[in-house]
C-alpha cells in the first residue's frame, strides 16, 4: 500500500475517501481537513480569539494542537467534573497538555462551583449525563463572555455527529435536526458561536493522528457514559461503514447539504436575564443556577450540610 500523495509506503488507509498516507504526507491530510472545515464553514478566522473546550480525550486535544500549528489563537477550557478518578485523570493530563506546548488554559472546577456532578446527580435525581449537559453548556458560554471570546470551538467528530443525527431521525427529533449544524450562531449576544471543525473527521482518524503525534490523552469514557444509546448508534453506524465504506460521511453531509435547510427553525432567545447569575434565561433563573439550587437545597435536607460546610473540608 503506497501513500496517495508521495507514494512512500502508507501507514494509514482511509477506505471511504479510498486513499492512503504515509506518516507525514497523513499529518498534512489531517491539518488540510480542518482548515478546510473552519474556511469553507466559515467558523472563524486568524483574526478570532477562540476558546477550545478540552475534556482531556483524542479528538479536543488534536484540536488544539492543529489549531496552535495552524497559527490560531485557541485558549483552552476545561470543565473539572468532579467524576472520581476520571475526571482527576482528565484534568491532570489536560493541564500537562497545556504546559509543555505553552498554552494557555482556563479550567472551572465544578465542585468549587457548585457541586460535582455525581452529587448533582444524587441530590437533584437527574440523570447525571443531563447535569453534566446543562453544566458544560452553562460554563461554555458565561467562560466566553468572561474572557471576551468570540467563538467556542469542540472536539466532535464524524462519529459523533452522524450518530447523533441517527439518533434524531430514530425519534424524529425535529428541533433537535433544526439545531444540528457545525456552526450554531449564537442567539443571544452574551451567548458565544459553537463551532465543530472535525464534524468531517471520523474517530479513527483523530485516533491515528493523536497516536502518530504521541499525544497523551485519557483513553476511558466516562464510567456515566456505558451503556448510553449513543454508542448504539456508532456501532450501527460502523457496521454500515464496513459494508459500504463513506456512507458515514455521505450520511452527514447530505443531511447538511439537503435535508437541515428543510428542518431550520426561527432560533428563539431567552428572554430574561438570570436573577442569580445574570445569563440570559427563559424562566427567572436560568437552568444552571436552578440546577444549583436543587441542589443545594436537597443536600441540607438530606445531609444537614452546604456545599459551603463541605468545601472547608477541602484540604
Ligand atoms: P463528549 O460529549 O464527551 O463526546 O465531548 C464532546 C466535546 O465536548 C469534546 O470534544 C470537548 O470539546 C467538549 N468537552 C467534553 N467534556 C468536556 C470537559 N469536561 N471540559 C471541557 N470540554 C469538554
Ligand atoms: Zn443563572
Amino acid at each position: 500500500m503506497k501513500c496517495k500523495r508521495c507514494q512512500d509506503k502508507a501507514v494509514i488507509q482511509l477506505r471511504q475517501h479510498n486513499a492512503a498516507f504515509c506518516h507525514p504526507c497523513f499529518i498534512g491530510y489531517f491539518r488540510r481537513q480542518v482548515q478546510r472545515a473552519i474556511e469553507q464553514q466559515k467558523m472563524f478566522t486568524r483574526d478570532d480569539r477562540v476558546l477550545i473546550a478540552v475534556s482531556g480525550g483524542k479528538d479536543s486535544l488534536a484540536l488544539w494542537e492543529v489549531l496552535a500549528e495552524l497559527g490560531y489563537t485557541a485558549v483552552g477550557l476545561h470543565i473539572d467534573l468532579g467524576i472520581g478518578d476520571y475526571s482527576s485523570e482528565s484534568s491532570e493530563i489536560t493541564e500537562r497538555f497545556a504546559h509543555d506546548r505553552g498554552l494557555r488554559l482556563i479550567t472551572v472546577r465544578l465542585d468549587r462551583e457548585t457541586e460535582s456532578i455525581p452529587a448533582v446527580a444524587q441530590f437533584t435525581n437527574r440523570p447525571a449525563c443531563s447535569a453534566c449537559g446543562t453544566s458544560k453548556r452553562y460554563y461554555f458560554d458565561r467562560t466566553a463572555r468572561e474572557h471576551g471570546f468570540s467563538v467556542l470551538a469542540t472536539g466532535h467528530n464524524l462519529d459523533d455527529e452522524a450518530s447523533r443525527l441517527l439518533g434524531n431521525i430514530m425519534h424524529w427529533q425535529v428541533e433537535h435536526l433544526a439545531k444540528q449544524h457545525p456552526v450554531l450562531a449564537p442567539t443571544h449576544d452574551q451567548f458565544v458561536r459553537k463551532v465543530k471543525p472535525l464534524y468531517r473527521i471520523s474517530e479513527y482518524e483523530t485516533a491515528v493522528y493523536a497516536f502518530l503525534q504521541k499525544l497523551d490523552y485519557i483513553v476511558d469514557e466516562c464510567p456515566n457514559s456505558k451503556g448510553a444509546t449513543q454508542l448504539i448508534y456508532k456501532e450501527a453506524l460502523n457496521r454500515i461503514e464496513a459494508g459500504m465504506p463513506g456512507s458515514k460521511l455521505n450520511f452527514l453531509q447530505e443531511f447538511l447539504r439537503s435535508g437541515q435547510p428543510h428542518f431550520r427553525q426561527e432560533a428563539v432567545s431567552p428572554p430574561n436575564t438570570c436573577e442569580i447569575c445574570g445569563m440570559p434565561a427563559f424562566g427567572v433563573t436560568c437552568s444552571y443556577c436552578r440546577l444549583k439550587r436543587e441542589a443545594a437545597e436537597k443536600r441540607t435536607r438530606h445531609t444537614g450540610t452546604t456545599a459551603k460546610d463541605r468545601q472547608t473540608d477541602i484540604p
